[in-house]
């Protein structure tokens, strides 16, 4: 039974308790089996027995579980920072690990004001980025993230440096006629005109998730909306910082998703998926250049945690690499996403509460309406998303239902991320339970 002092918990003595894994399904103490159809809040992107990662990380325990880093380096941190910097798009090549999503977002943050500082162009202070969107829970990341739900009773707290401009959701906001190419020139020139406002020597970064989560539901960008932002950062020396904490790490289909918008960031967040749930672990990634300024100047990064680098966390990143390329599980992202997707289009395309199925790879997201034709969301006191979470644990199935924020009101969503080992049969396993707790919910 589940301890009443354990704190959250949010949906009180209902909560199962979990006690093993097996590949893309969780068991709890009873023995029931969930098919983890979201891999938690994204995270379990090789399921939930992977013995190699248990090994690696066993194996890292009996030879030193950790070091501080302020004393030691260790071979897994070095080990992972050469394969992220591999991998990560060109020129990005310095990797600051920390403990998860909201840290990798401080340090982006804190580096981004500081590079400016180190470069003698003090005023750079102001970071803009976007409404509907979630970089994490602590201060830092709360005040840049646009979710007035999550940041209402917190406001006080939040400074005043973050400014927001929209986000990029065309079948939501773009006006009737526009094309998805003048709809995404419309909202990346917004941020032209808040430097211009702010001022641009006042102006260290933009901020945004290639493919919004957990605010939106998998909500990709339209083509060329981040390259034409990445032209107005250029244009006026704006750093472009990219939360992939969620979308990243193959969970679209390419190892960052910022890959398929064709553009390179100064620096780019990823945690979730590079531990795999099997270790808490996040890295900042960050440009030579900026690496280079703070070199050059100060000669450190004025930022720290107790766990940075940690070594058996950082051994687990590296097995979870080793294992994405070594069983080519993109591969496996791209076919079992795509099948999974046009069986969500054939089962939801022509429901009457779901309009828009959408999404990349293994990323991928229904919205919920009240009114297809006018898109009109549900009230939050319906608790729709809520309900179709209950309903589909009921039946064995786990989905990460979330309001979101629609034109400063909650809409509801399901965000659909599986372990990248899904099969065929398993996608209809989810499809099939997913519409039996739509039709107990909305019917
Ligand atoms: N950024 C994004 C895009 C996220 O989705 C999340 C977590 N949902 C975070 C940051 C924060 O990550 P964490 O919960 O690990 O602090």
């Amino acid at each position: 039974m589940p301890s009443p002092h354990v704190f959250p918990r949010h949906t009180k003595a209902e909560m199962p308790v979990a006690v093993g894994g097996d590949g893309c399904y969780l068991i709890d103490e009873t023995g029931k089996r969930y098919l983890d159809g979201c891999g938690g809040a994204a995270v379990s992107c090789l399921g939930h027995s992977d013995k190699a990662v248990v090994e690696a990380i066993k194996t890292q325990l009996d030879a030193l579980p950790y070091a501080h880093t302020g004393f030691f380096t260790s071979k897994p941190a070095e080990a992972l920072a050469d394969r992220l910097a591999d991998k990560a798009p060109e020129g990005l090549n310095r990797v600051y690990f920390v403990s998860g999503g909201s840290e990798a977002a401080e340090a982006a943050l804190k580096l981004a004001r500081q590079y400016f500082w180190e470069k003698g162009e003090k005023a750079r202070a102001n970071v803009i980025a976007r409404w509907q969107s979630y970089h994490g829970n602590t201060l830092g990341a709360l005040a840049a993230g646009g979710n007035r739900w999550r940041r209402a009773q917190f406001e006080p707290l939040l400074t005043d440096a973050m400014h927001h401009i929209d986000p990029c959701h065309y079948w939501r906001w773009g006006e009737p006629g526009e094309s998805e190419e003048d709809y995404g020139r419309r909202v990346a020139d917004q941020l032209e005109e808040k430097i211009l406002e702010l001022g641009p020597e006042t102006v260290a970064a933009f901020m945004a998730e290639p493919v919004v989560g957990a605010t939106m539901g998998a909500v990709p960008p339209v083509a060329g909306y981040f390259k034409r932002i990445r032209e107005i950062c250029d244009r006026y020396g704006v750093l472009l910082i990219l939360d992939e904490v969620m979308c990243g790490m193959g969970r679209t289909g390419t190892l960052f998703a910022c890959e398929q918008d064709g553009v390179v960031p100064d620096m780019i967040l990823i945690a979730k998926g590079l531990g795999a749930g099997y270790q808490p672990i996040g890295a900042t990634i960050v440009a030579d250049h900026i690496y280079a300024t703070l070199e050059q100047g100060s000669g450190f990064f004025q930022h720290g945690h107790t766990y940075i680098g940690h070594p058996t966390a950082c051994a687990a990143g590296v097995a979870v690499l080793d294992q994405i390329e070594s069983r080519d599980l993109l591969a496996n992202v791209n076919r079992v996403g795509s099948y999974l997707k046009s069986a969500l289009q054939e089962r939801f395309g022509q429901h009457p509460n779901v309009g828009d199925v959408r999404g990349r790879g293994m990323f991928l997201g229904l919205e919920l309406v009240a009114d297809r034709d006018t898109k009109a969301p549900f009230d939050p006191s319906d608790k729709v998303a809520p309900s179709i979470k209950k309903a589909a644990m009921a039946d064995g199935l786990m989905v990460y239902p979330m309001g979101g924020t629609i034109d400063g009101e909650r809409g509801d969503h399901v965000l659909i991320a599986p372990p990248f080992i899904l099969t065929e049969a398993q996608a209809d396993e989810l499809v099939d339970k997913l519409g039996r707790a739509m039709d107990a919910v909305l019917s």
